[in-house]
């Protein structure tokens, strides 16, 4: 019998719901206890592939190419899983399900209803991810906070699967906020049991409350919000705020959660074993000289947006004894000629994903200051296809090469759209996603990275690196050192004669994990230390920065070819891409 633990949250949002839940998940297979994850959003998009980053942060990809949300992220790096498109549930998809099935004619004539087709719905869809994962416990978090009055229907089937399964197969979790009150010099428990209340009158008794506090949490607080919210004060779990996010599960463990939940749904677990994820956390406190990795993106004033790609320069960091301090770049600053001073102490750049002409020119420009100046550089999908039109502008000695998702009529289009994306009408769910084959050719940085010569890797985009150029690039330098099985499709390019120049066309991000860092984030950190010697303390070159030029030769700033005319002349390509 697959056993549930349902995690509900109060007081307010983004307390870190998705991380203890994803610890959770790790202090349960710590008990070789199989463990699978699912994120109940109760918005009505059908995914968040087609949010915008400043809604929603980053849109997490799995390998069956989902477009989920970021709380995934965190519970396949904390569990060490792969997760699938059962993984995320979204209001949308359930109503769009359900509807789906009323026009078929398949309720028979009756009413559709909240209750019961779509709790029934929401049910099924968590009793389907137990289903296909076969996995011991499922952890299913629901998005929000109780009181929402979207998340209702999901409170309410939570409710049901109680009373469906029985209470010893269920365990229900709230996760909470405690206030600091500066003037007093005191946490709050009242809001708690505010909503622990709430949270009663759906139905819910939580079995366990999680609170989570920037403060240490006084025993007197664990008595009082035990007494209030009806629980035993072994069952409210005080969280404070941890200096380093993977320690939750050691937190968790500590306060004997993990043999709370095991007691307390009959599951069977050898002595939890956390050896392993102790050392790392052992590892990640060393005092370690630290190096500065560029992020230079769009969306930089919202750290969320690169989650996956922050934390895996920070798993990176770990394997070469590196703390790692990400400098966050705003690509639309660098056109304007702004932010240029960061790159005297960069030891490396990544330009991550993204979509959309805003901010384009700036990341080309870091691309041309990284190649010239020798810089590592990891270009991430969007990353690579920028290093590619750079390269190409150089050696055309036109600020003409571009990407047709820019400037559709573009006379070199470097980066063009794969044919099966022509003509396409919906944008949800229909780019190139999930894991793809990728072969790697010897002697390249890729395949010395990577130690095997086939790797399979996540995508999630629409245009490709345009054959018609693979001849031209080579002459100059590129070698395309990943290729799809067919040849047909560029999947990494990499720059000889320079120490670390790379794109891929995939998003290695979303498969790092903090004790197995991902083999191209590693070797880039390596290139970054190794910089970084050769550097000594000197400031790197910006001579680039104070002539932003379209290319090598030009003299226009970039700051004048974005803004001279207010608009690009391709503004309107973008129109066609989700989050522009
Ligand atoms: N906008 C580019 C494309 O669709 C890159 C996408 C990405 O970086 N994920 O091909």
């Amino acid at each position: 019998m697959t056993k549930y633990i349902f995690f509900t949250g109060g007081v307010v949002s983004s307390v870190g719901k998705g991380v203890t839940a994803a610890a959770v998940g790790r202090i349960l297979k710590a008990r070789g206890i199989s463990v699978t994850v699912q994120k109940l959003d109760p918005y009505i998009n059908v995914d968040p592939g087609t949010m915008s980053p400043y809604q929603h942060g980053e849109v997490f990809v799995t390998e069956d190419g989902a477009e989920t949300d970021l709380d995934l992220g965190h519970y396949e790096r904390f569990i060490d899983v792969n997760l699938s498109q059962d993984s995320n549930v979204t209001t949308g998809r359930v109503y769009a399900e359900v509807i789906a099935k009323e026009r078929r004619g398949d309720y028979l004539g009756g009413t559709i209803q909240v209750i019961p087709h779509i709790t029934n719905e929401i049910k099924r869809y968590i009793r389907a991810v137990a289903e296909s994962s076969q996995a011991d416990v499922v952890i299913v978090e629901v998005g929000g906070t109780v009181g929402d009055i979207e998340s209702l229907p999901f409170m309410e089937a939570l409710r049901q699967m109680r009373s469906d399964i029985g209470p010893e197969n269920t365990f229900y979790v709230h996760v909470t906020f405690l206030p600091y009150i500066a003037a007093s010099r005191e946490l709050k428990t009242k809001p708690t049991q505010h909503s622990v209340r709430e949270l009663r009158g759906i139905g819910i008794h939580p079995n366990a409350i999680i609170a989570r506090a920037d403060h240490d949490i006084p025993h007197e607080h664990i008595e009082k919000i035990a007494l209030f919210c009806d629980v035993e004060s072994r069952a409210v779990i005080p969280v404070a705020t941890s200096d380093v996010l993977y320690n939750i599960p050691l937190q968790l463990e500590d306060s004997g959660l993990g043999d709370y939940i095991v007691e307390s749904l009959g599951l069977v677990g050898a002595e939890p074993d956390l050896s392993e994820w102790t050392a790392m956390i052992e590892e990640i406190r060393k005092p370690k000289p630290s190096i500065r990795i560029g992020i230079v993106g769009k969306y930089v004033e919202l750290h969320d947006a690169y989650m996956s790609v922050r934390e895996s320069l920070y798993h990176a960091g770990i394997s070469n004894h590196r703390q790692v301090e990400v400098v966050w770049i705003h690509s639309g600053d660098l056109e304007k000629g702004k932010g240029w001073e960061e790159f005297e102490s960069l030891d490396g750049v990544v330009v991550p994903g993204g979509f959309g002409y805003r901010g384009i020119e700036g990341k080309i420009v870091a691309a041309r200051w990284a190649r010239q100046y020798e810089v590592p550089y990891l270009g991430l999908c969007l990353g690579m296809q920028v290093m590619c039109i750079e390269i190409t502008r150089h050696i055309i000695g036109s600020d003409e090469p571009n990407s047709t998702e820019f400037d559709a009529k573009t006379s070199y289009p470097v980066i063009s759209l794969m044919p099966d994306q022509h003509g396409l009408a919906d944008m949800g769910g229909t780019m190139r996603l999930g894991i793809y084959p990728c072969d790697l050719q010897e002697g390249t940085l890729a395949a010395k990275a990577y130690g095997k010569s086939r790797v399979s890797e996540r995508h999630r985009h629409r245009w490709e690196f345009n054959n018609a150029y693979r001849d031209l690039l080579s002459e100059h330098g590129m070698v395309y050192s990943g290729l799809s099985p067919d040849d047909r499709l560029v999947e990494i390019a990499e720059l000889k004669d320079h120490p670390f120049m790379l794109g891929c066309q995939f998003h290695p991000e979303f498969k790092s994990r903090p004790n197995h860092p991902h083999p191209l984030f590693d070797a880039f950190l390596n290139a970054a230390v190794e910089h970084q010697g050769r550097r000594n303390g000197r400031p790197n070159n910006i001579e680039v920065a104070h002539k932003v030029t379209k290319n090598d030769q030009g003299q226009q700033p970039i700051s004048e070819q974005v803004n001279s005319s207010g608009k690009h002349k391709s503004d309107g390509a973008r129109e066609r891409s989700p989050a522009a």
